[in-house]
């Protein structure tokens, strides 16, 4: 058994360095062609165990042994880890808390079960060796086909939920998972099964608990007996804001308020909902949200008679009661609306026709719905192509309000009528017309309008001023003769208070008047006139008389006042009462003119004829004096018939040649011994080749004598008058001047009227007649009378004649030029 040879596999596996014979016993057992194994523990290697197989063979003649060996260390050491984990494996299997149940793949016969397996199933040894199905394992036999397939394909199965039946016949809810195993080549399938079932009880109510729960699209909540809160969905959090971590555990009545309608309602609720076991009712939660409307259905929880506590489903119904609300006032409100209403779809086909727009447009309901508005309502157009325009407008504006005319098959009617687009979300739904019958109206209004055309007609073309205001004082009325009274245009006044045309001075007894107005009854209509000042435009004021009428309707208060111009009525009234006044005096004047030339006449005829005159001379001289005297009283009584005749129009003037010079130089003459007495001298600048004019001869020597009178008059001692005639282009110019008292501008604008007599100079007797007189015979011939005049300077009258060359034309000329001086031109 020495060594002999080895090949490099046995030199490897023996750890030997040499070839060649050896000397070395090598034990072996000699079984004949048996395999052994044996343990070679070659120095310094693990211990390595081999297969040998021994021969004899004849080796260089002598018998010897074979043997082969093979290195199986890694084998045998996977086959004591087999060993050790099938050990392991078959404790698990028996003590394992799942069940495991090894069975034929084909015919699903047990081969083993564990003892888990054998105390949740409830069968016992007896099913080994019987058929799965046949022992009615499985609650649904196609199920192992399914898992056999599945094994088959993947080789394992994992966590699949199966039916499996109890030996009492229960079915239960097992997690089977499953791998094939393969026993003596045979293959099996070991299954393992977790029971599930309590788990998926267990799940199902917590599936109800939470994710059942919070599906609900209503509150839930649930409470104890004691009503504290146990369970509150996210509806619920919703809801009423409050979060589930901050209700549960609540008392109920700590988040909600049930909202009383009366006091104890909710004792009441309780009552009934304690009793019945449920309650369900609409109900207004005071919740931390506010106030909601819910709508409530408490249900008792209770099992074998025991009572566990309450759930309650809440459900918002806030929109609802609003729209309810919102529906009852529609409602409410449609039924109170007198008014045609009508709804259309967006392609205006009639779907809703109530009953006033049956009687608006006679047709009935029955009839219109489901018609085109327009086939069965035509709209009165002012122009062709206008409700085209009216449609296509509204479209794009949604809205639209007009009175219009709408012509049906029955008749005409006026209607006011709004179109209202119905939207919602931008999106159209149709339109709602109203539509209310104004006929009666309109043929009011336009009796109205034509009324008021006419009175406007009246009020425009009337020459007074006619001005209405509203109850805040402002005008709205202005017409034209209120314009031309007052210079403001319709324009401007319009909405402007009436205090604009009150002069300051009149404004607060105005404003006054107006408060007393507007406290008078109503209904009442004052009427007044009055005179007052008007303020225009340019701050000037004008006399007017207004009559007005003040009207109170209610709370309004309106004045209407029709104002006329008076300048010309107070100015002719002025005049009437200075002439009055004149007059008076006038009176007075002409009795003293009168009365002192008939005393000095009949005292000097009585001295003559009782002969107390002897002496011729003086006689001469007294006879002088009464012919002056005469003279005068018969001027006087001229000027006196001079006036009646003026006033009555028969004042004439004779025309004829007259030399003027002459008439000058006598007037100039007769005052001759009137000037000496006053020490006044008396000029003349009158050329000598005047022409003859043709003129009334008497009528201009009165105007001679008359100014030649006055100018002596009104100077004082050692004053000088001057006479002169000049002539001029186209006329003749006359002057009579003085260095007398003059007179001042006011004096000279009335100097000319009857009457008039300058007040400062009462002394000096007269009438006020000469100068009226003098200017109506100047004007009766076409000329011009004006005076020049400063007080305490003296005066100066002039007065042209129109002069046509008419006798002794041209050389006339001459003379005047030559005598014609620069104060003349000044004057002129
Ligand atoms: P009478 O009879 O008063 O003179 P007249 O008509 O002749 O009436 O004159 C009117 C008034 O005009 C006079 O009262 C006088 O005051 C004023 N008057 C007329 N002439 C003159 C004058 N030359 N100088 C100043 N005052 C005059």
């Amino acid at each position: 058994r020495r060594i002999m040879f080895t090949n490099t596999a046995a030199e490897a596996l023996f750890g030997r360095q040499k070839k060649g014979p050896s000397n070395k016993i090598f034990e072996f057992p000699l079984d004949g062609g048996k395999t052994t194994e044996i343990e070679i523990n070659p120095p310094s290697r693990e211990k390595t165990i081999a297969e040998m197989s021994v021969v004899e063979i004849s080796w260089e003649g002598q018998p010897a042994y074979l043997a082969s060996l093979r290195d199986i260390t890694k084998r045998k050491k996977m086959e004591e880890a087999l060993r050790v984990s099938e050990e392991k494996f078959s404790k698990a299997f028996r003590h394992s808390p799942e069940s495991f149940v090894i069975s034929g793949i084909e015919d699903g016969t047990i081969v083993e079960a564990n003892d888990t397996f054998m105390r949740v199933s409830g069968f016992g040894k007896e099913i080994i060796g019987k058929k799965s199905i046949e022992a009615g394992m499985w609650a649904k036999p196609e199920e192992r086909a399914e898992v056999i397939k599945i094994l088959k394909e993947k080789g394992m199965i994992s966590n699949l939920e199966r039916r499996l039946r109890l030996k009492n016949g229960e079915t239960g809810i097992s997690l089977f998972s499953a791998e094939i195993i393969t026993i003596n080549d045979t293959p099996y399938m070991i299954s393992m099964t977790t029971d599930i079932t309590e788990r998926k009880k267990m799940e199902e109510k917590l599936r109800f608990s939470d994710t059942a729960l919070n599906s609900i699209r209503e509150g839930v909540f649930a409470m104890d007996k004691d009503f504290n809160i146990t369970r509150w969905n996210e509806i619920c959090e919703q809801m009423f804001g409050v979060k589930a971590a901050d209700s549960i555990g609540k008392p109920v009545g700590d988040i909600i308020t049930m909202v009383e309608d009366y006091p104890g309602q909710n004792e009441a609720r309780m009552k009934v909902l304690i009793e019945k076991g449920f309650n369900r009712e609409e109900q207004l939660y005071r919740t931390p949200r506010g106030e909601i409307w819910v709508d409530v259905h408490a249900q008792g929880i209770e099992e074998n008679g025991v009572h566990y506590g309450w759930v309650t489903l809440v459900s918002d119904i806030t929109e609802r009661k609003k729209t309810e609300e919102e529906l009852r006032f529609s409602h409410a409100a449609f039924r109170s609306i007198h008014e045609s209403i009508i709804a259309t779809d967006t392609q205006y086909v009639i779907t809703h026709w109530n009953e006033i727009s049956e009687k608006t447009y006679g047709i009935k309901a029955a009839e219109a719905i489901g018609k085109k508005l327009r086939d069965i309502i035509e709209i009165e157009e002012n122009l062709p192509g206008e409700n085209d325009r009216r449609f296509e407008r509204l479209e794009t504006d949604g809205y639209c309000r007009q009175e219009q005319l709408h012509r049906t098959k029955y008749g005409e009617v006026w209607v006011d009528v709004s179109m209202q687009a119905i939207e919602e979300n931008g999106k159209r739904y149709g339109w709602v017309i109203l539509a209310s019958a104004i006929t009666q109206r309109k043929l009011a209004e336009e009796a109205l309008k034509r009324s008021e055309e006419k009175y406007r007609e009246l009020i425009d073309t009337s020459s007074d001023g006619i001005i209405s205001t509203d109850s805040q004082m402002r005008f709205v009325v202005w017409n034209r003769g209120a314009e031309k009274l007052l210079g403001y245009t319709e324009k401007e006044m319009l909405g402007e208070s009436i205090m604009i045309i009150v002069p300051e001075q009149s404004r607060k007894e105005v404003a006054r008047e107006l408060i007393r107005s507007k406290q008078q009854e109503p209904g009442k209509v004052i009427s007044q006139i009055f005179e007052t000042q008007g303020q225009r435009k340019d701050c000037s004021q004008v006399p007017i008389e207004v009559s007005i009428s003040t009207r109170k309707s209610e709370d309004k208060y309106f004045i209407t006042a029709i104002m006329r111009d008076i300048t010309v009525r107070k100015e002719a009234e002025e005049k009437l009462r200075k002439i009055d006044r004149m007059k008076s005096e006038f009176l007075s004047n002409v009795s003293h003119e009168l009365r002192t030339p008939l005393q000095s006449i009949s005292g000097f005829t009585k001295l003559i004829m009782n002969g107390q005159v002897p002496d011729p001379a003086t006689q001469q001289e007294f006879f002088q004096i009464i012919d002056r005297e005469t003279q005068h009283l018969g001027s006087l009584i001229n000027g006196l018939l001079d006036l009646s005749r003026l006033e009555s129009g028969r004042f004439q003037i004779n025309r004829r040649p007259t030399a003027l010079r002459e008439a000058m130089i006598d007037t100039i003459k007769s005052f001759q011994t009137l000037a000496r007495d006053k020490n006044i001298t008396l000029n003349e600048e009158i050329p000598d080749a005047l022409p003859e004019m043709d003129v009334d001869d008497e009528r201009m020597r009165q105007v001679f004598f008359n100014l030649v009178s006055n100018a002596i008059k009104y100077s004082d001692a050692g004053g000088s008058v001057t006479v002169r005639a000049k002539g001029l282009p186209g006329e003749l110019l006359f002057q009579v001047s003085d260095h007398g008292i003059g007179m001042s501008p006011e004096a000279m604008k009335h100097l000319f009227e009857r009457f008039y007599r300058v007040e400062e100079n009462p002394a000096r007797s007269g009438t006020g007649l000469g100068l009226y007189i003098t200017k109506q015979i100047i004007d009766a011939h076409e000329g011009r009378i004006w005076v020049e005049s400063k007080v305490n300077q003296g005066s100066t009258f002039s007065f042209t004649l129109p002069y046509h060359g008419k006798g002794g034309n041209g050389h006339g000329k001459k003379n005047i030029n030559h005598r014609r001086r620069p104060s003349d031109i000044k004057a002129r």
